[in-house]
Order: structure tokens, then C-alpha cells, then sequence
């Protein structure tokens, strides 16, 4: 199949489940499903079946990440595996963010790693610092793994298969922690969407406001004495109940607004 009838055959199946189609997912499917250098690389062939079996699998809700195996993450192509949460452009701020509040030096604690992008970009930027990463989702620690070795800081990064909350209270040092935690209410399961059901519980759902997940990170952080940096994603719907914990409602911490004007991100110093 020549690619015009490719971008066809796509562009079709992503308005069946989009309603809308966007030019950027047509040129992401043709660049990172079919290997297509240009979206209008109009001398190549793609096979029908191939073509065919990826439009299918859009039919079917399945995110075009999954599909194509690749998220671009500050203008680089992570690999994502099915089972981890997709990172989503706004976290790109989180890690701008990190890059400035990080003192130099420091040893960095991620909860949540996912596909790595966060600890990854960061430490990409930061070649002074090294990082800790841990996942309850063990395929999420393969993802980061992978993606380390892909991006060359795989020295520099520690992982660990584990429950953060069992992690932290073992003798380790870590200077700053960073998470884009799950923050969900518990009660988004009935409305969420489609495509964003495929992506694991674990990674969305931070108890029953959302904030249940964060507020303990902080209480187990600050009774294992730690003193440092925290630096993570939140919902804005959710602020309210965030800023009922004693130590987010004090005047150390600094809220700061993602690409869309909302608030997404705190940084509190305990
Ligand atoms: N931002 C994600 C979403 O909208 C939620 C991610 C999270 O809980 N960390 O689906």
C-alpha cells in the first residue's frame, strides 16, 4: 500500500474512535508504527496487513502509544509497553521545573517511574546528579530500564521493583524525591475515559479525594527524617484536599502552573 492510502486507511480509523483526527497522530502512526523517515515519504510501501492490523487495533481503543510502542517526551522517543502509564505532555513542565529546583549534586528519589521519562530527562539535563527509581508495576521498571539504556544514563540510575512506602522506611539516602504520583479520585473509574482505561490503576488512582497517595508519601518522608525537596504533579480539582495536610498548607510551598494555565505542580521543602 502506497503511503497516501496508509494516511487514509489511518486517518479513518482514528475518526471512528477520536471523532476528530489530528495531523500529529497521523504523522505519529506513519513515523513510529511504519518507520516512515517524513510523513509524506510518498515512495514507500507499507504492507496492507501491517497497515490494516494497526487501524484495527486504533479501532479498538487502543492508544496509538501502545500500538506504536513510542511516547516523544521533550522531543525524544521513549519506548512505551502496554501496561505503563503513557506520560503526558504537561509532566515535560514538572521536569523544567525539576531541572531548576534540583540542588546540584543531589541524589533524587522518582516514585512512579513509569516509562522513566521524569528521571531520564532530567538526568539528561543534569549530569550532575544521580537518581533512584521504584514502581509497584514491574513492567514500568523494565519500560525505565530500557529507556536508561536507550538514552545512556543507565549508570546514573538505581531501580527497584517494590511499594515505595516499604522502600522508604530502608536505610537509603535520597536529597530531593519527585513523582508524578497517581492523583485520580477513586471515584474517576465510572467516568474515565476510554483510552485512559487501558493504562494501569496504579499509576492513576491516588485514593478516595485523590491526594490520599501524596499525603502519605509526605507523613512516611518526614517520619524516616527525611529532609530535602519534593517536587510533584497534581490535579487542580483536587487542591483543596492537598492543602489540608499540615505540611502543604505552610508558606514553604510553591505551587506553579503546567503549559495550560492549571495548577499541576508543588514543591514543598520538609
Ligand atoms: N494526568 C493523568 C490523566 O489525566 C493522571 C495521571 C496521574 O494520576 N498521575 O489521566
Amino acid at each position: 500500500m502506497d503511503v497516501f492510502s496508509a494516511r487514509k486507511v489511518i486517518k479513518e480509523a482514528l475518526l471512528h474512535t477520536y471523532g476528530t483526527v489530528y495531523e500529529y497522530d497521523v504523522c505519529f502512526v506513519l513515523k513510529y508504527c511504519f518507520g516512515l523517515s517524513s510523513c509524506w515519504a510518498a515512495s514507500t510501501d507499507i504492507g496492507d496487513i501491517w497497515v490494516q492490523k494497526v487501524a484495527r487495533d486504533i479501532r479498538q481503543g487502543i492508544p496509538i502509544q501502545y500500538i506504536c510502542g513510542i511516547e516523544e517526551f521533550k522531543g525524544k522517543p521513549f519506548l512505551v509497553f502496554p501496561g505503563v502509564f503513557i506520560p503526558r505532555e504537561e509532566t515535560e513542565d514538572l521536569v523544567d521545573i525539576a531541572i531548576d529546583a534540583v540542588p546540584r549534586g543531589s541524589r533524587i528519589l522518582e516514585i512512579g517511574v513509569g516509562t522513566g521519562v521524569i528521571s531520564i530527562s532530567l538526568l539528561m539535563s543534569r549530569r550532575d546528579i544521580m537518581a533512584m527509581g521504584v514502581d509497584i508495576n514491574p513492567l514500568a521498571v523494565i519500560n525505565t530500564f530500557t529507556n536508561a539504556r536507550r538514552f545512556e544514563v543507565d549508570s546514573r540510575l538505581q531501580l527497584y521493583h517494590a511499594d515505595v512506602f516499604s522502600l522508604i522506611e530502608m536505610p537509603m539516602s535520597f536529597d530531593f524525591v519527585l513523582s508524578n504520583p497517581p492523583y485520580l479520585p477513586d471515584s474517576d473509574r465510572l467516568t474515565i475515559d476510554e483510552l485512559v482505561s487501558k493504562e494501569p490503576e496504579s499509576a492513576l488512582y491516588g485514593g478516595f479525594t485523590g491526594v490520599e497517595f501524596i499525603h502519605k508519601v509526605i507523613d512516611i518522608l518526614i517520619k524516616t527524617g527525611f529532609h530535602g525537596g519534593l517536587l510533584f504533579e497534581f490535579d487542580d480539582t483536587t487542591q483543596h484536599y492537598l492543602r489540608s495536610h499540615e505540611k502543604m498548607s505552610v508558606s514553604r510551598v510553591k505551587y506553579y502552573k503546567d503549559r495550560f494555565g492549571k495548577e499541576r505542580f508543588a514543591l514543598v521543602w520538609l
